[in-house]
């Protein structure tokens, strides 16, 4: 017990002094990176609400299998939001320019240009890649749940009912985009209303779409501008506030407007947190002892 109290005094000295030289970490969590970043278009107007991108997100995670099959319309008799087992969901919206064919949206992580998550994140277990994806690195986790908090998106979900939780959340499938291929979603989805390429080709493809079929988009690209740009790009035929979208987002990037706040409340900001990462640093070292049977 005597080495855990030193052990964590040391550890809670070294986040202090880590956090002490955050504001540099910081700004390079939030930097926009040189590397020409990946995108995906949504399409709602394409979209028939097959959830084929579900289930791909589902079976490339491995994430367990869902109470409700994934051909069953049950599902969109409520909006879903993300949950720990589902990364992304397709929820279905009336459609008031024509009743017949609702509109279908999905929902997952924007992966934001400057992701407040990651800048929340005291121990750079979110970390924005220069690629484009937003990663998580479970191992670094404090379980603090500061990303949940900061996301403007309300995207990261915690797993309260797991003995060892975690955050999970969509990873814009990291590991299949290094080796060159599209994530899971975007390969499934049989309309390509699901679209994978960089960023700037898709803003093009986008407002190409809205300026040749301006009675089919309302005139907006949701993810150009919000909370700084996002990954994610949208597009809809109707504003997109009636498609469960927050419209009070603004065009600041979230990091740019809690900085300040945080560097205000140290007590917050530097105590807490330090005081967390290392009651999570000896609860993990308790728990991998006890599995190696050690004293
Ligand atoms: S949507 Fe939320 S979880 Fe995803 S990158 Fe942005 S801030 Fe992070
Ligand atoms: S796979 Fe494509 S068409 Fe099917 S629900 Fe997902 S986005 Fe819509």
């Amino acid at each position: 017990m005597g080495i855990q109290r030193r052990e964590f005094l040391k550890i809670a000295g070294a986040a202090g002094c880590a956090l002490a030289a955050g504001g540099t970490r910081r700004a390079g969590a939030a930097a926009v990176s040189d590397v020409e970043l990946n995108g995906m278009l949504l399409d709602s107007t394409k979209c028939i609400g097959c959830r084929a991108c579900e289930e791909a997100c589902n079976a490339a995670n491995a994430l367990p299998k869902p109470e409700v099959s994934f051909s069953s319309e049950q599902v969109f008799d409520r909006t879903r939001d993300t949950a720990p087992g589902a990364f992304t969901v397709v929820n279905r919206f009336a459609n008031p320019k024509e009743p017949e064919k609702p509109i279908f949206v999905r929902k997952q992580c924007n992966h934001c240009n400057q992701p407040a998550c990651a800048t929340a994140c005291l121990v750079k277990a979110l970390e924005k890649t220069p690629e484009g994806p937003v990663i998580y690195n479970k191992d670094r986790c404090m379980g603090c749940r500061y990303c949940m908090v900061s996301c403007p998106f309300d995207v990261p979900k915690y797993e309260y009912d797991s003995a060892m939780p975690y955050v999970r959340k969509c990873v814009f499938c990291h590991e299949r985009v290094k080796r060159g291929e599209q994530p899971a979603c975007s390969e499934a989805c049989p309309e390509g209303a699901t679209l994978f390429g960089k960023r700037r080709e898709l803003m093009e493809i986008a407002r190409q779409r809205i300026y040749r079929n301006p009675d089919r988009y309302h005139p907006r690209i949701y993810g150009e501008h919000e909370a700084g740009g996002t990954a994610w790009l949208f597009l809809s035929s109707v504003p997109f506030e009636q498609v469960g979208f927050r419209g009070d987002i603004g065009t600041k990037s979230y990091p740019e407007m809690t900085s300040g706040f945080l560097y205000a409340v140290p007590h917050i900001f530097i105590l807490w947190p330090t005081f967390l990462f290392g009651l999570s640093y000896l609860s993990k070292r308790s728990t991998k002892e006890d599995g190696h049977g050690e004293e």
